[in-house]
């Protein structure tokens, strides 16, 4: 059994790339920060797990990133702070995290190209910086949103 979970900042769209993921569609509106463990899905082999109220750094239990093989770790391409919070986070990963964690970084809300205001080549470059890799994905139209997954499961997969 697989655990992903996928944290960054509140807002940027986790609860809402996992209900396109398990449903397949868009709930617009924010889901409520309730403190814990927030939506989780069984798939196969893997479950994965939204964090909810949890989005402030060092607020993401250690158990919580101990026990997880990987991470999706987003920011909002509308949301400059998101973006430069991911430095932050990533270190955070890197000291509480397994250490073969698989990671991969997702730019949300590709939809949103006229309030974008992160360049996709700005979250390659970042990408490139720390060896993990990088997609674009929408919540909304569920671009690269099963690609994602799968692109983590296989790298699961292969490491197996
Ligand atoms: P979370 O706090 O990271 O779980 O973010 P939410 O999933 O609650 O989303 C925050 C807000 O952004 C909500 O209003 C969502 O409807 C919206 N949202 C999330 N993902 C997307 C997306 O890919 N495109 C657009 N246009 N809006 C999105
Ligand atoms: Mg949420």
């Amino acid at each position: 059994m697989w655990q992903t979970i996928l944290v960054g900042d509140s807002g940027v769209g986790k609860t809402s790339l996992l209900v396109q993921f398990d449903q397949g569609k868009f709930i617009p509106g924010s889901f409520s920060a309730t403190v814990g463990i927030g939506f989780t899905v069984h798939k196969s082999n893997r479950t994965i797990w939204d964090t909810a109220g949890q989005e402030r750094f060092r607020s993401v239990t250690h158990a919580y990133y101990r026990d997880a093989q990987a991470l999706l770790l987003l920011y909002d391409i509308t949301n400059k702070s998101s973006f430069d919070n991911i430095r932050a986070w990533l270190t955070e990963i890197h000291e509480y995290a397994q250490q073969d964690v698989v990671i991969m970084l997702l730019g949300n809300k590709a939809d949103m190209a006229s309030e974008r205001v992160i360049r996709r080549d700005e979250g390659e470059k970042l990408a490139r910086e720390h060896s993990v890799p990088f997609m674009e994905t929408s919540a909304k139209t569920g671009v690269n949103v099963e690609l994602a997954f799968t692109a983590v499961a296989k790298e699961l997969k292969h490491r197996a």
